[in-house]
């Protein structure tokens, strides 16, 4: 027998020592897995048998400058050699600057950010200072979150409990985090309220939001968290009259309006964050994966002006801090990606190809029964499949639709998975081109020919 490769030596150490997102390793060994991979640019990585794969979702819906861009290599290379870190009580240049251009960048009176290392920290940071804030204000007793069904906001102790995510049970971690409320998700192709089309949906489900803070009572509720166009749900875009009820909602009683743009900001959708389709300014705005394109761990949260300055004396101030929190080399490499996503002109890309990339799905739609919806804006886009266009049911569980998916988008070079009941959610790097997405639809075209044949639909 020969002696194993390096990359055999690899996944088996891996398999061995490294505990992966969301996988058990002993499926892993039996699917080969886990690949490694080694180089990147664009949208395409290469693996470490020389094989190149296509992302769709450049990482988590994150590498939105595409992978290899030495430009932030050169950055963060320029400030290591500079500085670290800092002393307590101090900061320094790349953090200042990016405080100042995330005030400036984002709308309305959103002016002061506390940086952190992702978006998880984010969310806590932004459920912390709704609650907080209330305090300074005199209304303790606020301290429920309403966020919605489908969504997804992190996976640290507190977060993990606003939304909920189908398929993914919290039921290992309970009991649950107290003060979480849970309202429809505004997704018109399965409105929970029985809703005839997009309009109707996101009234009712904006009006579901003022209910709940109604029988709550609202000097119990602190804030809403929400995801201006879901991820979670596939990429679903709320109704027009959504956004603006939900904002007036909130201010007629008092709650905070925080906008998760972890994954919709910058660029994702097509408009810097998602939030300016629809023309209305949250109270607290988190940010993390494109600001950095995730090539250091970096996101933000970032409060209005009137809020933040409740915190401004010491013995007032926000009680809070992660040590790793305003890194200097983070935020270098977050002004460098931001300066390229504005230089390359990737928001408009995004606008463009993302139009295009939707039309060629729905010319799917038009040959694949199994497509039911195709939604999304922008390079935030998600296919639900169906088993039957008419009454939106599921496939069988032994039909192993999810799997068979997977296994065919692999055969076809592309990282893309399909999950849940059946989404496949595609994001990818927002400097993509029409090449490259009539390359991604052959390969969905031919694995959804394979698996309506092999399942005999
Ligand atoms: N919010 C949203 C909308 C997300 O999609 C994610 C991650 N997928 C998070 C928050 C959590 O971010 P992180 O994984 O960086 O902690």
């Amino acid at each position: 027998m020969s002696a194993p490769s390096e990359t055999e030596q690899l996944r088996q150490l891996a398999l061995d020592h490294l505990w992966m997102h969301h996988a058990g390793w002993d499926q892993m060994a039996r699917d080969g897995e886990p690949l490694i991979v080694v180089e990147g640019r664009g949208l395409r990585v290469k693996d470490a048998d020389g094989n190149w794969w296509i992302d769709v979702n450049g990482g988590y819906a994150s590498v939105n400058v595409g992978y290899g861009r030495e430009e932030i290599a050169q950055a963060v290379y320029e400030q290591m050699c500079r500085i670290t870190y800092f002393p307590q009580r101090t900061t320094n240049p790349p953090t200042i600057r990016l405080a100042a251009r995330l005030a400036e960048l984002t709308p309305g009176g959103l002016s002061r950010a506390f940086l952190v290392s992702g978006g998880s920290e984010a969310n806590e940071t932004a459920l912390k200072i709704a609650r907080a804030c209330h305090r300074r204000r005199g209304e303790s007793g606020r301290y429920k979150v309403i966020s919605r069904r489908n969504s997804y906001h992190g996976a640290s102790g507190g977060v993990l409990w606003m939304g909920s995510v189908t398929g993914v049970p919290r039921s290992d971690y309970e009991p649950a985090f107290p003060g979480m409320l849970y309202a429809p998700q505004p997704n018109y192709y399965r409105c929970e309220l029985g809703s005839q089309n997009r309009s109707e949906c996101a009234v009712r489900c904006a009006k579901a939001i003022e209910q709940l803070i109604v029988f709550h009572q609202p000097e119990t509720v602190a804030a809403v968290i929400a995801e201006p166009i879901s991820s979670g749900a596939g990429a679903v875009v709320p109704g027009d009259e959504y956004w603006p009820m939900v904002r007036d909602i909130c201010s007629k009683y008092g709650v905070i309006l925080i906008v998760d743009e972890v994954i919709t900001g910058f660029g994702r959708t097509g408009k810097l964050f998602a939030i300016d389709h629809f023309g209305v300014v949250p109270d607290i705005m988190t940010v993390a994966k494109g600001i950095s394109s995730t090539y250091l761990p970096l996101g933000a949260a970032i409060a209005d002006r009137e809020i933040a300055n409740l915190f401004a004396d010491d013995g007032h101030h926000l009680r809070h801090v992660f040590t790793s929190a305003g890194h200097p080399v983070a935020a270098a490499a977050g002004l460098k990606n931001i300066e390229i996503l504005e230089q390359d002109r990737m928001i408009d890309n995004a606008a463009t190809v993302g139009c295009y990339f939707k039309d060629r799905l729905r010319e799917l739609q038009e040959r694949h029964r199994i497509i039911g919806d195709v939604r999304g804006l922008g390079l935030m886009l998600c296919v639900e499949l169906v088993a039957d266009r008419q009454s939106k049911a599921s496939f069988p569980e032994d039909a192993k639709v999810v799997e068979r998916l997977n296994a065919g988008f692999k055969r076809h070079g592309l990282l893309l998975r399909a999950m849940g009941e059946v989404l496949v959610n595609m994001s990818p790097p927002l400097c993509i081109t029409t090449v490259e997405v009539d390359e991604i639809i052959s390969g969905i075209d031919q694995t959804l020919s394979d698996v309506t044949r092999d399942i005999g639909l």
